[in-house]
């Protein structure tokens, strides 16, 4: 009987170390410890053995039943990290797949143009002033030296709300209502926003648009202080090399009036497709502040004086940036929006 016992834990010792697997290693735990298994039954056949063999050959199945207990248990251990091995590797990330993008906000680029254009003014000491995109009659005209019936409003078709009440035509009326607020004091200011004339909408124009003016009224200003402000606002805005030019010009508001031109950044003056040959680009009006217009504001127009200016973000940045129709500003394509990702100003 020692003898079938010492085979049967060879054989099981055996099984155990040629399971390959988990499953078959179970399956030789039930063939060799299970209740239906050659141990348990040499255990049941004791009661065959003279007494006094009993207690020794009872000892002698729990040590071989203990050492394949034990043998086993350290075989399914190895198994066990063998399949995690597996597992774990089947499921590896692989790291060198490119990741999703992630799509990252940047700033317009009207309003990447109107903020420099505000940082420029507010280091010469501007203040930058708003107002109301509906606007009163009073404020969008007449306040502006442009009375019911003027043949200048016909410049702008406007969108009227009521007979008294229209969306702007321009930012003018953030000025009227600056000289009135300023109760006759000295002030420099610049009012960027969004106005609106009934406009056909093709590669240059738009219902609506963006508008920058700028107001100086204070004793002694000049043509000359014009002149250099605006000469400024040319070379940051287009490189240092630029000169411009004033034209007489006619804007109700403004009295004398002129149109400013910068030489062309592109050819220098020469001549080419962005200056249409001629080497100058038109970007601005401007003019010194009508008399009249400062007097309805309640200034002494004998005393003080002004300049104005008004200019067309999206016209500067059509320029800059080369944008061939202004409805591309609209539109919200991001295969246009991201083209100005990484362009410095
Ligand atoms: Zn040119």
């Amino acid at each position: 009987m020692e003898q079938q016992l010492q085979g049967l834990k060879a054989e099981a010792l055996e099984k155990i170390a040629a399971a390959a697997n988990v499953k078959q290693l179970n399956e030789v735990r039930v063939a060799y410890l299970g209740k239906k298994g050659p141990i348990t039954d040499l255990l049941k056949g004791m009661g065959k053995l003279p007494a006094e063999e009993r207690p020794k050959m009872g000892a002698l199945v729990n040590v071989v039943r203990e050492e394949v207990t034990t043998e086993l248990e350290s075989r399914m251990a190895i198994l066990e990290e063998q399949a995690t091995r597996e597992k774990l590797q089947k499921e590896t990330i692989d790291i060198t797949l490119p990741g999703r993008p992630v799509n990252v906000g940047n700033a317009h680029p009207l309003t990447r143009v109107v903020e420099e254009i505000e940082d420029l003014f507010l280091s010469m000491g501007y203040e930058i002033a708003e107002g109301p995109e509906v606007e009163k009659d009073y404020y969008n005209f007449e306040a502006l030296n442009l009375p019911k019936g003027h043949p200048a409003r016909d410049m702008q078709d406007s969108f009227y709300i009521t007979d008294d009440v229209l969306l702007r035509t321009h930012t003018s009326p953030v000025q009227a209502r600056t000289m009135i607020e300023k109760k006759g004091q000295p002030f420099k200011i610049i009012c960027p926003g969004k106005v609106y004339r009934r406009d056909s909408d093709d590669a240059t124009h738009s219902h609506q648009f963006t508008q920058i003016e700028g107001l100086v009224v204070g004793e002694d200003i000049r043509m000359s202080d014009l002149k250099g402000t605006l000469s400024l606002f040319a070379k940051k805005m287009f490189g240092d090399d630029r000169e411009i030019r004033l034209r007489p010009s006619f804007f109700p508001f403004t009295e004398p009036s002129v149109e400013m031109d910068i030489s062309c950044f592109k050819c220098g003056g020469e001549g080419c497709n962005v200056c249409k040959k001629t080497g100058w680009i038109e970007i601005l009006g401007a003019g010194m502040v009508h008399p009249n217009v400062l007097e309805m504001a309640g200034y002494d127009s004998k005393r003080l004086t002004g300049f104005a200016f008004g200019m067309g973000p999206e016209r500067i940045a059509m320029l800059k940036y080369g944008v061939e129709d202004i409805r591309h500003f609209y539109t919200n394509d991001t295969r246009f929006l991201q083209q100005f990702l990484r362009t410095e100003l």
